[in-house]
């Protein structure tokens, strides 16, 4: 069907990290129009004025673009790091000793010995401990510890360079997830107006309400995400799902869970956090090397082609690129593969079958209403999509949990909901004003919208939900089945 999105539509939403490759001239704009949804301001990387350029420049390209794009800013958190080297890197021989004190000077670094930025890492771990630099690229097996000094025999070897990343292998190191840095950075976050704030390392729920209180009212329509990627946060079901409770949404942050889990535990424990978010009706982000080799190269392999399609069979709402389009040489190339891969995903039948809370009982009038419409979506022959009319996005969260072919198109009463719902797999957001509509032509004004960009046709069937009173939060309460070329009212 050809229609305002120039082809089927897309479910599966597409985060793009912004960076010196996106900034070059016209990329952006060529970025957005080949289908990214949701930018990602790093703020590991670059000064708030950088951030700040980067957002107007993304409001202005989706602007001309005409798509709807949200900003996600995403803290860098306790990731603890060793200090420089004299020389800028060394390489460490295996079974050599290597010692990181964290009383060593900055620069001070050698074949023996570095600095640590984390003060509190002679408390956090004792012998037989296993502590990967760079990625797991290298080994540390912990032998003596006499604080400040840390006594190690190098596992595996290999070059060091200088504030390269320390995991704990299994966890276990005890930084609080908002540093100082990150409680600047979210004020930054609030000001230059993201909508979503990534918190990384969360060890617990609370560490995202410490978030929520510190975003306080002025950054009160901004959607918190947890990246998972310590080994405590996915010890136990308690611990993830008080995170995803705790949170709008929720991160598969693959390298650095990867790094402390083992990346054999990483299979199930993607497919586990995909589930848990879904069904606590949260949004999941699958992120990190999904199409890695694309930063030097035009196309993908075939095991990122899998990767990225697993994710979108997982269930999950997003999927993420983060050196591909902040630092490759394809940044554009790589959004159109993965537009590709997700369209040719989302076309196989486990895709958009649904067993979701099938067996449950639901408390929530608009939740009943969404999930019934949802229901009747599927199994009705002739519907070509579902059109929630809302305020605060409510609703068509709650019916893109269930998995479907169906487009959900949202009606937004405002712009920072329509940016909100741009991660919501299956949810194609649009401005509605309805101002300037009497009640009794918002049906039929939602329905000619839909005809207009091509996403129903005359006699098709479309489920619409709505509340009695608009721009309420939580109001809506009814469903109904309209057939296109029908009297509406
Ligand atoms: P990062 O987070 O890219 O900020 O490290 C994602 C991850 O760890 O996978
Ligand atoms: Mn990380």
């Amino acid at each position: 069907m050809q229609n305002a999105f120039h082809g089927p539509i897309r479910r599966t939403k597409i985060v793009a990290t912004l960076g010196p490759a996106s900034d070059r001239e016209g990329v952006l704009d060529d970025m957005i129009a080949a289908g990214v949804d949701v930018v990602r301001l790093n703020f590991s990387h670059g000064s708030a004025d950088d951030h700040r350029r980067r957002l107007k420049a993304v409001r202005e390209a989706a602007a001309r673009v005409g798509r709807t794009v949200a900003a996600l800013g995403d803290l860098q958190g306790p990731k603890i790091r060793i200090a420089r080297f004299q020389e800028g890197a060394v390489t460490l021989e295996q079974n050599q000793p290597f010692v990181i004190d964290v009383s060593l000077e900055r620069d001070a670094g050698d074949a023996t010995q570095v600095g640590c930025d984390y003060k509190d890492l002679a408390d956090d771990v004792s012998p037989g401990d296993v502590l990967l630099l760079d990625d797991g690229r290298l080994e540390l097996e912990v032998e003596r510890v006499e604080a400040p000094a840390i006594h190690t025999r190098v596992k595996v070897g290999g070059k060091l360079s200088n504030n390269k990343g320390i995991n704990k292998q299994g966890g276990g190191l005890s930084a609080s997830a908002l540093t100082d840095k990150d409680r600047e950075d979210l004020k930054t976050a609030i000001d230059i107006g993201v909508d979503y704030l990534a918190v990384s390392f969360p060890r617990h729920g609370d560490d995202m309400r410490l978030a929520r209180d510190l975003l306080g009212e002025a950054g009160n329509d901004i959607g918190l995400v947890a990246k998972v990627e310590r080994a405590e946060a996915v010890a136990d079901d308690d611990t993830l799902d008080d995170i995803i409770r705790a949170s709008e949404a929720v991160m598969v942050a693959r390298g650095d869970l990867g790094v402390e889990i083992g990346d054999a535990q990483l299979i199930g424990v993607q497919k586990r956090i995909i589930q848990h978010a879904r069904s606590l009706n949260k949004v999941v982000i699958t992120a990190t090397q999904m199409m890695e080799s694309m930063i030097e190269s035009p196309l993908p392999t075939r095991a990122e082609v899998f990767d990225v399609a697993n994710a979108v069979l997982d269930g999950t709402d997003a999927v993420m690129l983060s050196a591909e389009t902040a630092a490759g040489d394809y940044p554009v190339e790589t959004i159109k593969a993965m537009e590709r891969l997700c369209l040719g995903a989302e076309r196989e039948r486990a895709a958009q079958q649904s067993q979701h809370r099938i067996h449950e009982g639901f408390t929530r009038v608009d939740e009943t209403v969404a999930l019934s419409a949802m229901y009747a979506a599927n199994h009705l022959a002739g519907v070509s999509a579902i059109v929630c009319m809302t305020a605060t996005g409510y609703t068509p969260l709650i019916a893109s949990r269930i998995r479907s072919g169906l487009p959900i198109v949202a009606l937004a009463h405002t712009e920072v909901a329509q940016r909100r719902m741009a991660l919501y797999r299956g949810v194609v957001s649009l401005p509605f004003d309805t101002l300037s509509l009497a009640p009794t032509e918002f049906n039929r004004h939602a329905v000619d919208n839909l005809i207009s960009l091509g996403i129903v046709k005359q006699g098709d069937h479309v489920i619409l939900t709505r509340g009695d009173h608009m721009n309420a939060h939580g109001g809506t309460n009814t469903m109904k089945i309209i057939q296109v070329g029908d009297e509406i009212d």
